[in-house]
Formats: structure tokens, C-alpha cells, sequence
């Protein structure tokens, strides 16, 4: 049955052996059986050596290629988390949606400048989550038809923050299709243009002071003659009373005017400081006292001064800077005229100190946001609109900055961000 030509020898002489004739015929048959047995188990001891032989290699193959494995997976794990660890922290918010409209990526940053949780829009459907035109132009095209507007800018109204966004978007249509759709790239670009619009702002004001300085210095001489002359003429009218109270006019008009001429060649001039070391928040408590005992404190209006426990030493010019505050505190009593709450907090953020006065006043329109700080701007009958110029000149002279934050009805709070100088607590 077998086709094993050895089995079937072996066979046929166990065969033989068993049809044999005589003992020494059957013997010699048997012995042939016996001879081709043994070749055959030596045979086969060789095969089954050899198989082992190649199960072990094969084995030590497989074990190799696990490992390797192993290694490829550990390997490409790590690549992801160094991928995802950039896609987190890198300063850009980065979005994508793909063909559905689904955000497979949405990073901490794009999350933050949403005012959004990762979680709550990952995975879902854009519309779901936002406006088609989120992003400044319609998803739902850009999707269809493949396109998009590379690069665009955009002020978004998020919650109670106004941020200018810098929106640049790519269509990727490479690879698998189930990786096609959307990169959208954010950038906040808020604090580069508000540097942008102060540095603007100053240049402005550098050459408005330069021109103003020059008015002002051709209208003091003639108005030292006109003043004279007015005085000569009155004292001459003395006997004819409305005549001389007309030149008394000219006079009073001369003083006015002379006043007004000196603010802003005050305004003009480069002001002089010279900073002490001194402990700021012993300062704040000493100007809150100069407040509360002045005549013209409003009655209505609760001062708050919040300093911290540590103390806060800064280098700061006291008289220039006690200027500086008084017009910031001024404004605020100004813009509370049915009382509220002032308040003074002192806080050290890394390497800064920061002074933040706020109102619970009328607030500040939005529109005149930028222009608080151009000189004669004021919404006052009375006012000279020169008091924030000068805070922000001194603030700017400590090498500091002045910022604005203010809603309609609710008021405002005017910060100065001094330095402070490194290892000095
Ligand atoms: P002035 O006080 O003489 O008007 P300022 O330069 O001090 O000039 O202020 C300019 C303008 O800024 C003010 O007229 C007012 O409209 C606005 N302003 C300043 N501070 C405040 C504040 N705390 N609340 C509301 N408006 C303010
Ligand atoms: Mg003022």
C-alpha cells in the first residue's frame, strides 16, 4: 500500500520470511527485514534531526521578528507621542476636518483660543460644534469643491474677549482618502498688533508733541505783548469801567491761554526720573491715604487696597510715579459719579509688578479705546485730556507699559506692568 520503496522491500521481505520454505530461508529473509528496519529508523532518526533542527531555526527566526517588532511598535509609539507632544505645545491652534466635516484634530492651543475642551468637539461634526464660516470663509465649500483661502485675518468675539486671528488653511488631498480635508492653522495675533498700534501710537505722539511744542513756543511770544499791551490799555480805561472791563477780557483770555501753552510744552518735554529701589506696596498705602483725605474725595466711593504679603521693592521715581496714579484715580472717581468701588491691587507676576487700578464706572466705548492716549482727548466738559498721556510718559519712562481693559456700565481697569529688575524680589 505504501509508496515507499524502502517500506515496501521491508514489507515484502517480512513476507517472504513468513512464506519461507525452511528455517535458514526464513532467517536470511528476516535478517534482510531486520537490515533494511534499521537503515530505515536510521533514516528516519536523520529526517526527524533535521526537521528539529529547522523547527529551532525557524523559532529563533520568529522570536527575532517579535522582537523587532516589539521594538517597531515602541518606536513608532514614541514617534507619536513626540508628534502629538508638538502638535499640543507648538504656539499655533491647528484644526482638522476631513471630508465628513469631521475635527479629527483640534490642539490645546486651538482649544484655548476657542475657549473650548478638546474633548467637546474632537470627533464631532464641525457644524456641530461652529459656524460654517468659523474660520472666515465656508467650510462646507472648501470641503465640497477642495479649495480654500490660503491666509486670512479675522476678529473673532470670543466670550468676552475681542482676538485678532491670523487663519491660514490648506487642502490636503494626498495619501488615503480618509486623511484628505482641512488644515487650518490659528495664530493669536491680538498682542502683536496692539504692540504694533502703541508703537504707532507713540510715533504719532512723538511728532504731535515736536509740532505742538512749536505752536506753542510762537504763541508765547506775541501773547507776552498782547497780555502787556491789554494791561498798559486797562489801567489807561480806568475811569471808563466797560471799556476796561473788555481789556480785563483780553487779560483773563492771555491767562487762559498761557496756562495752556505751558501743559503742553510740559507734554512736549521729555520728562526726567530718577528711580529708587523702594518698597512699592508701602508706597500704594501712602498715596491711598493722600486720597482719602483730599477735598475732593467723592462721597459714595469705597477704596479698596489690595497688597500682598511679601514685600514688592521696585525701581520707580515716587514723585513721577505718584503723578501717574493720581491721574489714573482721578479718572476713575471722574467716571463713578454715582459712587462705586475703586480698587488698588498690587501683584508680582515673574518679572514684573503689576498695579492695577479699577472703577466700577460708566466704562469706555470701544471706539475710544485708542484713542485714550492721544493728547487733548477727552469726553469731559473740563477736561484737558492730557492726564493719561502723562501717566503713560512716566509709566514708559520706568520702562514699563499702561494697559486698558474696559466694558460699557461695568468700567474699566488701567494696569502698569513695571519690570522688575532680575534677583530683586
Ligand atoms: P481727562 O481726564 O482730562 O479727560 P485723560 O487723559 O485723563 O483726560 O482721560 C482721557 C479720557 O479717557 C477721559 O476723558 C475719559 O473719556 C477716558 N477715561 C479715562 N479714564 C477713564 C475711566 N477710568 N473710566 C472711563 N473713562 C475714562
Ligand atoms: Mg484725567
Amino acid at each position: 500500500m505504501s509508496s515507499d520503496p524502502v517500506l515496501e522491500q521491508l514489507q515484502k521481505a517480512v513476507d517472504l520470511a513468513m512464506h519461507s520454505q525452511n528455517t535458514d530461508e526464513g532467517v536470511r529473509h528476516l535478517s534482510t527485514a531486520f537490515q533494511l528496519f534499521s537503515e530505515e529508523t536510521i533514516r528516519l532518526k536523520e529526517a526527524s534531526d533535521k526537521l528539529q533542527q529547522r523547527l529551532q531555526t525557524v523559532n529563533q527566526e520568529l522570536a527575532q521578528a517579535h522582537r523587532s517588532l516589539v521594538q517597531k511598535v515602541a518606536e513608532l509609539g514614541n514617534v507619536t507621542h513626540y508628534l502629538n507632544n508638538i502638535l499640543q505645545n507648538i504656539s499655533q491652534g491647528i484644526v482638522f476636518i476631513n471630508l465628513d466635516g469631521i475635527i479629527t484634530t483640534f490642539n490645546d492651543t486651538a482649544a484655548r483660543l476657542f475657549n473650548a475642551r478638546n474633548t467637546d468637539v474632537l470627533y464631532k461634526s464641525v457644524w456641530t460644534c461652529f459656524s460654517d464660516d468659523i474660520f472666515g470663509f465656508s467650510l462646507r465649500e472648501a470641503l465640497r469643491f477642495g479649495l480654500a483661502q490660503r491666509l486670512l485675518y479675522k476678529t473673532m468675539q470670543i466670550d468676552a474677549d475681542i482676538k485678532e486671528l491670523e487663519i491660514s488653511t490648506t487642502y490636503i488631498s494626498e495619501g488615503p482618502k480618509a486623511y484628505h480635508g482641512l488644515i487650518i492653522m490659528l495664530r493669536d495675533i491680538s498682542e502683536m498688533q496692539r504692540l504694533q498700534r502703541t508703537a504707532n501710537r507713540n510715533d504719532r505722539m512723538k511728532e504731535l508733541g515736536e509740532m505742538a511744542a512749536t505752536v506753542a513756543h510762537e504763541i508765547r511770544n506775541p501773547l507776552g505783548g498782547i497780555r502787556g499791551y491789554a494791561t498798559l490799555l486797562s489801567r489807561d480805561l480806568a475811569d471808563q469801567k466797560n471799556l476796561q472791563e473788555m481789556a480785563e477780557f483780553i487779560i483773563e483770555g492771555t491767562k487762559s491761554l498761557e496756562t495752556l501753552v505751558s501743559t503742553i510744552l510740559s507734554y512736549a518735554r521729555p520728562i526726567q526720573i530718577q528711580p529708587q529701589s523702594l518698597e512699592i506696596g508701602a508706597f500704594l498705602k501712602q498715596i491711598g491715604q493722600f486720597v482719602r483725605v483730599d477735598p475732593a474725595y467723592p462721597r459714595g466711593v469705597k477704596l479698596d487696597i489690595h497688597i500682598p504679603q511679601d514685600p514688592i521693592l521696585a525701581p520707580f521715581d515716587p514723585q513721577a510715579f505718584k503723578s501717574c496714579l493720581l491721574n489714573l484715580i482721578y479718572n476713575a472717581f471722574q467716571a463713578m459719579p454715582q459712587g462705586g468701588l475703586l480698587t488698588i491691587a498690587l501683584l508680582q507676576l515673574d518679572n514684573t509688578c503689576q498695579i492695577a487700578v479699577s472703577d466700577t464706572g460708566v466704562g469706555i466705548e470701544a471706539s475710544h479705546l485708542n484713542q485714550l492716549f492721544s493728547p487733548f482727548f477727552t469726553t469731559k466738559q473740563k477736561g484737558t485730556g492730557l492726564g493719561l498721556v502723562e501717566a503713560q510718559k512716566i509709566v514708559q519712562a520706568h520702562g514699563g507699559q499702561l494697559d486698558v481693559r474696559s466694558q460699557i456700565g461695568r468700567g474699566s481697569t488701567f494696569t502698569i506692568i513695571l519690570p522688575l529688575k532680575k534677583g530683586v524680589k
